[in-house]
């Protein structure tokens, strides 16, 4: 699993951070998905090899502008360019009528939908299972939990050791069948390995992280949004609803969520104050994501790269 972050302020943009958006791609599968549509995210994708002809799927947390207002340029430049391939929206209630208000969807040339979602929605993707969970905000706003579907990986080798030669019957064990061969039973969770898929939550603006409850334990990995250091938070006059870096620390802590990125800066801040806050708590694997930051989910999470530094 691969992640681009196009856009890591909250708000409002920067000269160094665009506002949310977030390309999530998925190993040996064409085209990539998106999450979030700040104002200016089809200019970020442009500073990047992802291209929006490839783009499969759009999820939308909340209704927000600094998380949708990139759409309609985007769902445009998709018309412009020809694309022909089918695109869905997953939103919250209320984003359909808004974006029929601004843009002809009739005339894009490429089959749209948006389709409306609320806590508990379920759906499967081509390699992945999708599930949408509540969040705590001044607007509804969800959460994305991701579990990749598991693999089977065949021992041949043990096979052809214990007199299996390949075969049709190969396929039968990798998809879980015992096989009945020269009257040996040949049993499929002996020759199989289960690679389970990686569990991952993308979260939208949220001021309790801990109400993602048991989706947390033991998480491969957490996207949430950590817009101020609890200091400032303490000294802010009105109480907005978003999480405090040490906030979301002791959470994927307590739960022991593996790998922890860390977005949707407060615009007040560089990012460093952010991270140190968050390691002050959390004894995990994490980041604070810049813009243009790649990351790759294997059994750790790493930075790759930053595509900045290819563009200079
Ligand atoms: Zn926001
Ligand atoms: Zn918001």
């Amino acid at each position: 699993m691969k992640f681009t972050f196009l856009g890591t302020s909250a708000g409002k943009p920067t000269k160094k951070r665009n506002v949310s958006a977030l390309a999530f791609e998925v190993e040996n599968e064409s085209g990539w998905y998106l999450f979030d549509c700040g104002e200016a995210t089809q200019h970020q994708i442009l500073k990047t090899p992802l291209s929006i002809n490839k783009l499969k799927a759009i999820f939308i947390t909340h209704l927000h502008g600094d998380h949708i207002f990139g759409l309609f340029g985007l769902l445009t430049s998709r018309k412009l360019d020809k694309c022909t391939l089918p695109l869905k929206i997953y939103a919250p209630q209320g984003l359909e009528d808004m974006i029929r208000a601004v843009i002809s969807v009739d005339e894009l040339g490429y089959e749209f939908e948006v389709v409306e979602i609320y806590g508990g929605f379920e759906d499967e993707f081509e390699n992945f299972y999708l599930k949408v969970l509540p969040l705590i905000h001044s607007k509804e706003s969800y959460a994305f939990y991701i579990k990749g579907k598991s693999k089977y990986k065949l021992n041949s080798k043990k096979l052809q050791e214990d007199g299996l030669m390949p075969g049709i019957e190969y396929k039968d064990i990798q998809r879980g069948r015992d096989v009945v061969k020269n009257g040996k039973i040949f049993k499929a969770k002996e020759y199989v390995e289960v690679i389970e898929g990686k569990r991952i939550i993308i979260a939208g603006d949220n001021a309790e992280p801990d109400i993602l409850g048991k989706y947390l334990k033991n998480l491969d990995l957490l996207v949430h949004e950590a817009t101020y250091t609890s200091k400032a938070f303490e000294k802010l006059e009105t109480k907005y609803l978003h999480t405090t870096a040490k906030n979301l620390a002791i959470t994927a802590d307590e739960y022991g969520v593996k790998n922890l990125i860390a977005t949707h800066i407060s615009p007040r801040f560089e990012g460093d104050e952010i991270l140190e806050e968050i390691k002050e708590y959390y004894k995990g694997n994490a980041f604070v994501a810049n813009d243009f930051d790649v990351f790759r989910l294997k059994d750790l999470l790493i930075k790759e790269c930053n595509l900045l530094g290819f563009m200079i």
